[in-house]
């Protein structure tokens, strides 16, 4: 439980940080929270040489509005989100799925530019993210540029950041009105993770309809995805307990599910159509 050597150091701007990461290539890691990179360093299964932290830069840490977006800085940490009382009006699967990551002590240092980045298969951000609609951008020594959720997780533990890049702002459109959003999770009760996560938008018509969902699940595969068969059979269904229910059981189509020694892959399924179920549910009351 003791990492190999490293060096640190800690920028003060972004400037200095991305031209770190380009002077130092293969080498460096950027380190937000540590929450999930320390742990794998002491494992040894993450031996960076460099660490750069980019816990000192001020400006990455925010939530505001700006554009018709929510523009959330990547250092701002669960619990800024868990605790905004504006996202709370605006869009409530923030600060619901925020609420629902690890403890206090993780959802105090863990950050969500951090936790998209690393994408793991069992995290509750990318779900949201993915619902969402999110945008992320991304900043090296060779500019800005934006890449959207639905591309952003590429595999187990691999996004489609570029070597150099640091995520540095997640923007998410700010929601229509009759938008209903809920975010509910089966939690492997000794590290929190999702088994299952399921992050619902959905917006109704003014007779009450589903006229557009989205769908981000995590935990199941090994990567967060879209449940593109449950979204297309809630796209012009009312919402009613039934219609709901046949629309919840696609949310594995075509997806290879994990299995572990907690939760096979059939069961894991299972819980994904479950969960489905009842987010959507809650999503449209
Ligand atoms: C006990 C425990 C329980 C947890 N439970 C949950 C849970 O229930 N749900 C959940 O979702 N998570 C959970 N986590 C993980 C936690 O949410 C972490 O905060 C998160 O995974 C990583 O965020 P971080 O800021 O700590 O990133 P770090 O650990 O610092 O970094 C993670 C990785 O991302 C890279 N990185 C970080 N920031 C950036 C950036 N801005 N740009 C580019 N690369 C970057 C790092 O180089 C590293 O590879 C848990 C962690 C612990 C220790």
């Amino acid at each position: 439980m003791i990492p190999a050597q490293f060096d640190y150091i800690a920028p003060t701007t972004l400037d200095e940080a991305v031209a770190l990461l380009s002077q130092h290539a293969d080498d460096a890691k950027v380190l937000a929270g540590g929450h999930s990179l320390i742990p794998a360093m002491k494992l040894r299964l993450a031996q960076p040489q460099l660490l750069v932290d980019i816990g000192r830069i001020k400006g990455l840490s925010y939530i505001r509005e700006e554009g018709g977006q929510i523009r959330i800085g990547a250092m701002t940490t669960h619990y800024q989100i868990e605790s905004s009382a504006r996202l709370r009006e605006i869009c409530p699967l923030l600060p619901e799925a925020a609420g629902q990551i690890g403890d206090v002590q993780v959802r105090n240092k863990g950050t969500i530019g951090g936790s998209l980045a690393h994408s793991d298969p069992a995290a509750d951000w990318p779900a949201a993210a993915l619902a969402l609609d999110a945008e992320l951008r991304a900043v090296s020594s060779k500019g800005e540029r934006g890449i959207k959720a639905a591309d952003f997780f590429v595999d187990l533990f691999t996004t489609a950041l570029e070597q150099g890049e640091i995520l540095s702002e997640i923007r998410i459109p700010i929601p229509k009105a009759r938008t209903g959003q809920a975010y509910l999770k089966a939690a492997q009760p000794a590290s929190g993770f999702a088994v299952v996560g399921v992050a619902v938008s959905l917006v109704r018509d003014a007779a009450g309809k589903c006229e557009a969902a989205a769908v981000g699940i995590t935990g199941v595969a090994s990567k967060a995805y879209r449940a593109a068969a449950v979204e297309k059979a809630l796209a012009g269904a009312s919402l009613d307990e039934k219609m709901i229910a046949a629309a919840a059981a696609h949310a594995t189509d075509g997806i290879d599910a994990n299995g572990d020694l907690y939760a096979s892959a059939q069961y894991r399924k299972h819980l994904a159509a479950v969960y489905a179920r009842r987010a959507i549910t809650a999503a449209s009351r």
